[in-house]
């Protein structure tokens, strides 16, 4: 078995910023399930949050965050993670990010829900694009070592302690054990378990489910945000149409062209995501139609294609000048709050097993992520990993909260007739019945179809079938959680329970 100080897995910008810092405290292995380069983080457009502009601050960047969160967030992760903003923003600059200037000094730009312009961006809306191939640069000119096209499959416990990881070599089927003193979850989000998503492929939750299998603390599984606008096309996977282009100026306007988003709140289009995805299902419903429109016809020419070049090329190869036409576009599943619980120094509650990044639940979400936000965590919470571990700590295991609530995921009624899931049947169960609008009678169905499937399904063989196994794995802890919460509360929206209710100020935490 081949022995290393780190493993990494996944090689998006936790995967790979991690595993350059780990390179100065010992030898590091990435694995990672594709090429290096496949992963959520080169989809990234608007950019990165950090409170470095003139009039803001910190503590402006910290009550941001925590409105968003809407009563779920951690506070002092939160502080964490703004303290220590301007830090791994210079850790990106010197290794070479190109964020994108004005007038010499780093450019910023709004989105919705901050109080102030603090969206870092590079190549206008290419930023995941620019930090994945930087990073990815570097790592191949290091000693690392990297496996592409190694699928985690386990991590090995031993008298319960991680010890390494299971994987399975795609090129020939077989499946090889690596030991490590140090194991990070780097495996990114889920936004496959749902049919309509912005999610690059990779996005199929096996983090979580390999974490839950080992014993892991899995939290906040309800909680999935989903992205107001993604380019609507039949036929065409949704291709996401940033936040960024709300916040210089897009107007929402329905299919007679009327602007709408007035109507459902004073805060028009600049409302937090989830306002705003509801508002648009409503606006669909309202009006007979599968999409509304992203309006920038008003702005220059030359803002929307220097600020928005990807967004505009995209269009362009897919029959419309956005600088004159509207766009259609539809709400898509986008990001996971939710994952393996974790302390502010990524401890999972097996020692010697981390996670970082999307898979990982800091708490700095809460019940609604901050857009932009999410990259920063990675490289924040990423650098106390290595403080911890290079300085020698050993896991202590995270600790039980106060009143958080724990559950193991129950057996339920199979439904009358049930067939073989499939990837398709998963995704579609997930958006009809666990997607932007949720209600007791559908998640009860989904719960049930998810638990029979998870009975049901065969041992997984290939990539295809692991990835299925793990998506209803962490699809039914999603669901369970969303029944469980009797209320409504920043992403997570029950038709049956339109409020919010002091009662479910806590967590739900699933663990096997
Ligand atoms: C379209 C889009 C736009 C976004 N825009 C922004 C933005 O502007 N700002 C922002 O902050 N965030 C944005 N996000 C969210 C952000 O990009 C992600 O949260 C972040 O990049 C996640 O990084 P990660 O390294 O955790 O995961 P990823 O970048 O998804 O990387 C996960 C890696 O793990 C590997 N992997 C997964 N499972 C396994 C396994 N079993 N074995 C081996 N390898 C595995 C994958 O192959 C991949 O390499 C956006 C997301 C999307 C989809």
């Amino acid at each position: 078995m081949r022995r290393f100080d780190y493993i990494l897995v996944g090689s998006g910008i936790a995967g790979l910023y991690t595993a350059l810092q780990a390179r100065e405290h010992g030898s590091v292995l990435i694995l990672t399930k594709g090429t290096i380069e496949e992963c959520n983080t080169k989809h990234a457009q608007g950019g990165i949050a950090a409170p470095i502009g003139a009039n803001d601050s910190p503590e402006l960047h910290f009550q941001d965050t925590i409105a968003a969160g809407d009563g779920l967030c951690n506070e002092e992760a939160v502080r964490i993670l703004v303290n220590e903003a301007p830090d791994r923003i210079a850790d990106l600059v010197n290794l070479g990010v190109p964020f994108d200037t004005l007038d010499g000094k780093i450019a910023l730009t709004t989105e919705a829900a901050h109080s102030v312009p603090r969206i870092l961006h590079a190549g206008g809306d290419a930023t995941g694009e620019h930090i994945e191939v930087t990073l990815s640069k570097r790592v191949r000119a290091t000693d690392i070592s990297v496996l592409e096209q190694y699928l985690a499959t386990e991590i090995i416990i031993e008298q319960g302690h991680a010890r390494g990881v299971r994987a399975l070599n795609c090129r020939t089927g077989k499946i090889e054990e690596f030991a490590a003193k140090w194991v990070i979850l780097a495996t990114g989000g889920g936004g496959q378990l749902f049919k309509f998503n912005t999610n690059s492929e990779i996005a199929t939750a096996d983090g979580i489910a390999l974490a839950y299998e080992a014993g892991a603390e899995i939290a906040d599984m309800e909680f999935f945000q989903f992205h107001p606008t993604a380019f609507y096309k039949p036929g065409l996977p949704p291709f996401l149409i940033s936040e960024a282009v709300r916040g210089e100026g897009g107007i929402l306007r329905n299919i007679n062209m009327r602007r709408f988003m007035y109507d459902y709140t004073p805060e028009g289009e600049l409302a937090p995501r989830d306002v705003v995805a509801r508002s648009i299902v409503y606006e669909m419903e309202k009006t007979g139609a599968d999409h509304v429109y992203i309006d920038v016809t008003h702005l220059s020419r030359s803002l929307t294609t220097s600020r928005f070049p990807h967004i505009y090329r995209f269009c362009l190869d897919n029959g419309l000048d956005i600088t004159k036409v509207p766009v259609p576009v539809a709400p898509a599943a986008h990001y996971m709050m939710g994952g393996v619980k974790v302390n502010t120094w990524g401890e999972t509650s097996i020692p010697g097993l981390f996670a970082t990044g999307e898979t990982a639940c800091t708490g700095v979400h809460g019940a609604n992520r901050l857009a932009s936000n999410s990259m920063l965590e990675v490289l924040v919470f990423s650098k106390r990993i290595m403080e911890r571990t290079g300085a020698g700590n050993h896991n202590t295991a995270v600790r039980h909260s106060g009143n958080d609530e724990y559950r193991v995921l129950p057996r339920r009624q199979s439904p009358k007739s049930i067939a073989l899931p499939d990837t398709p049947a998963l995704q579609s169960l997930m958006w009809n019945e666990v997607g932007i609008i949720r209600n007791r009678e559908g998640l009860k169905e989904a719960v049930q179809t998810l638990a029979a499937w998870h009975r049901l399904l065969p041992p997984p063989t290939d990539r295809a079938s692991r990835e299925l196994r793990n998506m209803v794995v962490t699809g039914r802890m999603a669901a369970e959680a969303a029944l469980a919460r009797e209320e409504s509360r920043g992403a997570h929206f029950r038709f049956d329970f339109p409020q919010k209710s002091v009662a479910w100020q806590h967590h739900i935490i699933f663990h096997k």
